[in-house]
């Protein structure tokens, strides 16, 4: 048993993710996690409607049958396990409003709140990476932290993702930009927001865990809570990497995790090694 959630993990319907979602909740079962949350890609509200690519996105017509996917599921798997209603909302600044309409059209367990889109483009997407030396890694970084900041103290948000996802294809700036992190962290607690410990970066070129360890310490000094997530987006995905994730967090001092109901956060002590 591993008493862990999983709470970023996607459906087919972002167009960028396969598998049927009983699978990915019979793969958490399989692993003994505790909880899954379902956390697809909101609808590309923030873009003009000839760039919302359904390859990145779920379409705006696909919402309603996600949430009552979701649903129906949780209902199936209850006394199983606990499937959560979740949604990866990417922040976009100056749409703040069009982002609380689409969160109110359903009772969240969770929201994610991530900042993919940087200086009028993605920054994670195929293709990215050349933005990095074209742009220079540390206007984008910057920026990125920048905006982060700002989501953090929205209030729309329960947890950050992939804290610093800038560095996904090992694109990093001479060094760190460590006031613009600094900014971030005390956004990220000031907004009460939570932090994912993400395993997705493992699978990506830059190869280590979003946060990475340095940044991982700062948060929690911070005071800021944690949770486990692995980013799914196929079933064998689901609770990927946790071993090296819940290694990691102990390694940086994390003694406890949360989870969500309701958007509430419940609080639980992080089982001890062995
Ligand atoms: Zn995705
Ligand atoms: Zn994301």
């Amino acid at each position: 048993m591993r008493p862990f959630p999983d709470y970023h993990v996607h459906t087919y319907r972002c167009g960028h993710a396969g598998g049927a979602s009983r699978d990915f909740i019979l793969r958490a079962v399989e692993l003994g996690l505790a909880e899954i949350g379902f956390t697809d890609h909101i609808p590309l509200y923030f873009l003009p409607e000839d760039r919302r690519d359904p390859r990145l996105a779920m379409r705006e017509d696909q919402f309603d049958g996600y949430v009552a996917e979701v649903l129906a599921l949780r209902e199936e798997f209850r006394g199983q396990i606990a499937v959560r209603l979740g949604l990866e909302a990417d922040y976009a600044e100056g749409y703040e409003g069009e982002l609380s309409s689409w969160l109110a059209r359903a009772p969240w367990d969770l929201v994610l709140g991530s900042v993919h889109h940087v200086a009028g483009d993605w920054i994670d997407a195929p293709g990215s990476e050349a933005r990095f030396e074209k742009e220079g890694a540390e206007r984008l970084y910057d920026e990125y932290y920048r905006l982060l900041a700002k989501a953090a103290r929205s209030g729309h948000f329960d947890v950050l993702t992939h804290f610093d996802l800038p560095k996904k294809f090992g694109k990093r700036p001479a060094s760190p930009r460590e006031r613009a992190e600094e900014e971030a962290i005390a956004a990220a607690r000031e907004g009460g927001c939570a932090v994912e410990i993400s395993s997705a970066g493992l699978r990506k070129p830059v190869g280590e865990a979003y946060p990475e360890e340095r940044l991982l310490r700062q948060i929690v000094a911070a005071g800021i809570p944690v949770t486990f997530s692995s980013d799914a987006h196929a079933p064998a995905e689901v609770g990927w990497g946790y071993d090296r994730t819940v290694t990691l967090a102990r390694r940086c001092g994390v003694r406890e995790f949360v989870t969500f109901e309701a958007r509430r956060k419940i609080f639980h002590a992080l089982p001890g090694p062995g």
